[in-house]
């Protein structure tokens, strides 16, 4: 079966469970065996998280399709991701903020930060911008955000993040230790923030100044 072919078979099957239009017809136009490593782009359509090296994965894309759908993503939106990874997250979020938003994406290991660059770049996407720092207080330079999109498990929501969020926006993370638990932290048009929860999820680290250490 082609790429085109698979990732149709993919997409249907996300289809299923709930996720909205907008979200599976931008993942459906993303090469996302562009966004794997070359000697496993035949499994870039299997719906699991995949290795990437530095102990480092791509999430799998039941988990990209909730968390962009939870995030409930518009043109002209400013955007920043904690944890670039592959910079497949960002090209979903890229697409459904169009040429007129921006998605600041930063990662902490500098291959894994080349290695999404380039992905990105061999995919066309102009409005992704991916930083190499500790992401874990966020990025004050391009702040506030409409939305942001935390893809690495942190033991809290942290403040900076929170303070960096538009009022009226939102931000998913992942928190926990033993049990992480997926939150959608909604901060309301006059700052006050709530805190809902989403279910059971497994991500790696959030490791820096408001994360975990680097042990
Ligand atoms: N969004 C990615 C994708 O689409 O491929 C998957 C991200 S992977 C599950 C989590 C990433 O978070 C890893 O690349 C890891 O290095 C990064 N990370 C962990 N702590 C970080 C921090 N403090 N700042 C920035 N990135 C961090």
């Amino acid at each position: 079966m082609e790429f085109g072919e698979k990732r149709a078979e993919l997409i249907d099957n996300l289809r299923y469970q709930g996720i909205g239009k907008n979200v599976l017809d931008a993942m459906l136009r993303i090469p996302r065996h562009l966004f794997v490593p070359p000697q496993i782009r035949g499994e870039a359509y299997i719906d699991t998280p995949l290795l990437i090296g530095h102990n480092q994965t791509i999430s799998a894309p039941h988990m990209v399709a909730i968390m962009c759908d939870l995030l409930n993503l518009k043109e002209g939106q400013n955007v920043l991701e904690v944890g670039t990874g592959s910079g497949y997250n960002a090209a979903v979020m890229a697409e459904l903020v169009g040429g007129t938003g921006h998605v600041y994406s930063v990662e902490r290991i500098a291959p894994l930060a080349g290695f999404a660059n380039e992905n990105l770049m061999d995919a066309g996407y102009t409005n992704v911008t991916v930083m190499l720092e500790d992401g874990s207080g966020g990025d004050l330079l391009h702040s506030p955000y409409d939305r942001i999109c935390v893809t690495c498990a942190a033991p809290e929501s942290p403040q900076p993040l929170i303070k960096q969020l538009k009022p009226g926006g939102l931000m998913v993370i992942p928190v926990g230790t033993d049990h992480q638990q997926l939150n959608i932290v909604k901060k309301d048009a006059d700052g006050t923030i709530h805190v809902e929860t989403k279910g059971g999820v497994v991500f790696v680290p959030l490791i820096g100044k408001y994360g975990f250490s680097d042990r």
